[in-house]
């Protein structure tokens, strides 16, 4: 019996959905987004030279890498950036090479396309968390700088390469809570199969060495200083939080679509 599509009843949604089991919509093949300053922007916090090689190799080669694997493993195209991290990784439908190329690669992508974002030159200076995000902040921590000091010294205790996080999880009375989260290597909150939270990350601190070993050799914590003190950009942090809050994953992960 041929196979047809009941058309006349299948909403576009459902089609979607059929077409693209692992998520809300495939994200298919990693394209790096647009670094949305110069490379020289951040400095003197991160120089230029950082940037451009943390940019556009590190941050390339993951996406790079993904779309390598998905040619030999072509299910990871039908997968949610959200699914790559949460399900993918531990899907044992998937080739081992395929799970580790969700954790490793799709994991650095979407690492670093929160962290260019979330980064902005001086913009720490002229922004801080407001309305509901600030509110969250100061229920978690007391106060702005009590986020600030929990975050930098989360970054400061990772050992080896990793990331400090805010994350956001949501509780069954609708209020939620940030909290901090630390991940190895390039490992998201969102991984609940591999021993994570499955917290949404709302920003993320790099702490490889790549991210600061040009600038500063071992002193990460003043790369850390540099990041939380005049770098990060609080309204786009504040964006992803508005995003977690209202179950969008992927728009904490890559920015507030419109
Ligand atoms: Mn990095």
């Amino acid at each position: 019996m041929p196979h047809s599509w009941p058309a006349a009843a299948l909403t576009l949604a459902a089609l979607v959905a059929a077409l693209a089991p692992h998520g809300a919509g495939a994200t298919g093949n990693l394209t790096l987004p647009a670094l949305p300053y110069a490379e020289n922007a951040l400095e003197p916090g991160i120089s230029a030279k950082t940037v451009g090689f943390h940019y556009g190799t590190h941050f390339k080669a993951y996406a790079t890498k993904f779309n390598e694997a998905a040619a030999a493993a072509p299910a990871l195209l039908s997968y949610s950036l959200p699914g790559l991290l949460a399900n993918a990784t531990v899907d044992p439908a998937l080739p081992a090479a395929a799970r580790t190329a969700a954790r490793n690669q799709a994991g650095g992508f979407a690492n670093h396309a929160s962290y260019f974002r979330t980064l902005g030159p001086g913009a720490g200076s002229s922004t801080a968390p407001s309305g509901q995000f600030k509110d969250a902040v100061d229920a978690a921590f007391g106060s702005t700088d009590g986020m600030k000091a929990a975050l930098s010294k989360a970054a400061a205790g990772v050992f080896g390469s990793g990331w400090a996080w805010l994350a956001y999880a949501p509780s069954s009375d609708g209020g939620g809570k940030l909290f901090i989260e630390t991940t190895a290597n390039q490992d998201s909150p969102l991984m609940a199969g591999l021993g994570y939270s499955g917290a949404t990350p709302v920003y993320g601190i790099d702490v490889w060495e790549h991210a600061y070993y040009a600038d500063r050799g071992p002193n990460r914590t003043a790369y850390i200083d540099a990041v939380l003190g005049s770098l990060t950009n609080w309204s786009a942090v504040g964006e992803n939080f508005d995003a977690a809050k209202a179950g969008d994953v992927e728009g904490a992960l890559l920015g507030k679509k419109l």
